[in-house]
């Protein structure tokens, strides 16, 4: 099966495509390597034995993208390409909408024209907003509290209008929880471009040095120990989810909506201790206020998953955090330049 990868060269993408490799799949890449680096490429095919093919683009290219699926053959794509941090969107709203919304309308015209039916698209949790309770199932109602969850929010929005004038289109949507974690070879992980928005990329930068200390957003929040908590996910569990998608509903026809998560929480504090056992190194911390915008809790009710794509996240939180842990420790600036 060929799968073209919207966004293949960045984390998520990138583990996928190793995934589906192994799950004897063909994904051709399209990136315009906005937040990612070419050298991806070369990890992914050490640790794969394959090199994916790659093109260079942007899914604003609609003439581009008809000649990639025509091209290649696809037959799916997994639409993971996009602008992804919360504060950078609430000073540059257009640009969010733009590549998140435009961006994925442009791409579904395009398969549209060129006859691929079935797409799998990167969601969010943000889409729950402030839940009014944990865990959180499908039909929990959506909100959004900034423009990139109201950009994931309006793609959803969109794609469900769209399926339903289209019945024999596949769309899944997939909410992830927090991803974490890095390939387990120590080849390829998270690589945040400027001071990280996330919290383990933040952990792992003031482990290995390149940060003094982790600003802890609050320490007065209706949960265990006061931090905030969240359903953190390994990404290679999470890529696992892609490929389960394909292959359990990539041909039916319908709107799929599942959430890839653990359905266990865990606070900042307990994070950074799990960390500091993992990489045997101290991560200093700070409290400091709330961050704007945060909410207390948040995890998944996996069930829906587990039932219909025969998929769970299987891999501990020492997993995620020793495969962290090997990334960053062997990569300490990242990716190099290719
Ligand atoms: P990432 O930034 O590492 O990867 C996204 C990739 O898309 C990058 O390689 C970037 O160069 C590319 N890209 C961006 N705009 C593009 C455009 N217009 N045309 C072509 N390529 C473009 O992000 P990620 O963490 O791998 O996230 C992948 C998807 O999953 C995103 O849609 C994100 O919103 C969603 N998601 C991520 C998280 C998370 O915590 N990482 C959580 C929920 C949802
Ligand atoms: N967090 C923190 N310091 C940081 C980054 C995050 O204390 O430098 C906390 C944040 O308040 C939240 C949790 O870590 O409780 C996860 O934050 P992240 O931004 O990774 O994910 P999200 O809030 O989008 O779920």
């Amino acid at each position: 099966m060929n799968v073209l990868v919207t966004g293949g060269m960045g984390y998520i993408g990138s583990h996928t495509s190793i995934q589906m490799i192994h799950a004897g799949m063909t994904p051709v890449i399209f990136d315009n390597l906005y937040n990612s680096k070419k050298t991806v490429l070369e990890r992914i095919e050490k640790v794969s034995g394959v090199k994916p093919a790659f093109i260079e683009g942007d899914i604003r290219n609609k003439e581009l993208l008809v000649n990639v699926l025509k091209d290649n053959n696809i037959e799916a794509v997994i639409h993971f390409a996009g602008l992804k941090a919360v504060g950078e969107s609430v000073a540059k709203p257009l640009e969010y909408y733009d590549n998140n919304v435009n961006g994925t309308l442009v791409l579904v015209d395009a398969m549209r024209e060129a006859g691929v039916k079935t797409l799998v698209f990167s969601s969010s949790a943000t889409v729950y907003g402030d839940p009014a309770s944990v865990p959180i199932t499908e039909d929990f109602p959506t909100s959004a509290t900034n423009p990139y969850g109201r950009s994931k929010l309006m793609v959803e929005e969109c794609l469900t209008d769209f399926q339903k004038a289209n019945p024999d289109w596949s769309i899944t949507l997939l909410r992830y929880f927090n991803p974490v974690g890095s390939h387990p070879s120590g080849e390829l992980g998270e690589d945040p471009q400027g001071i990280p928005n996330n919290l383990m990329p933040f952990v792992s930068q003031v482990a290995v040095g390149r940060r003094d200390f982790l600003s802890v957003f609050g320490s007065d929040y209706p949960t265990k120990d006061g931090t905030g908590v969240r359903d953190y996910i390994h990404v290679m569990d999470l890529s696992d989810g892609h490929v389960a998608a394909l292959q359990k509903v990539g041909s039916k026809h319908g709107l799929h909506v599942y959430n890839l998560g653990t359905g266990n929480g865990y606070s900042v504090l307990e994070m950074v201790k799990a960390f500091e056992s993992a990489s045997g190194r101290e991560v200093p911390y700070q409290i400091v206020d709330r961050r704007p915008g945060d909410i207390a809790e948040c995890w998944a009710d996996p069930k829906k998953a587990m039932t219909e794509l025969d998929w769970r996240a299987e891999r501990t939180l020492e997993q995620m955090t020793e495969d962290t842990w090997r990334w960053q420790s062997n990569n300490p600036q990242g990716y190099p330049e290719a």
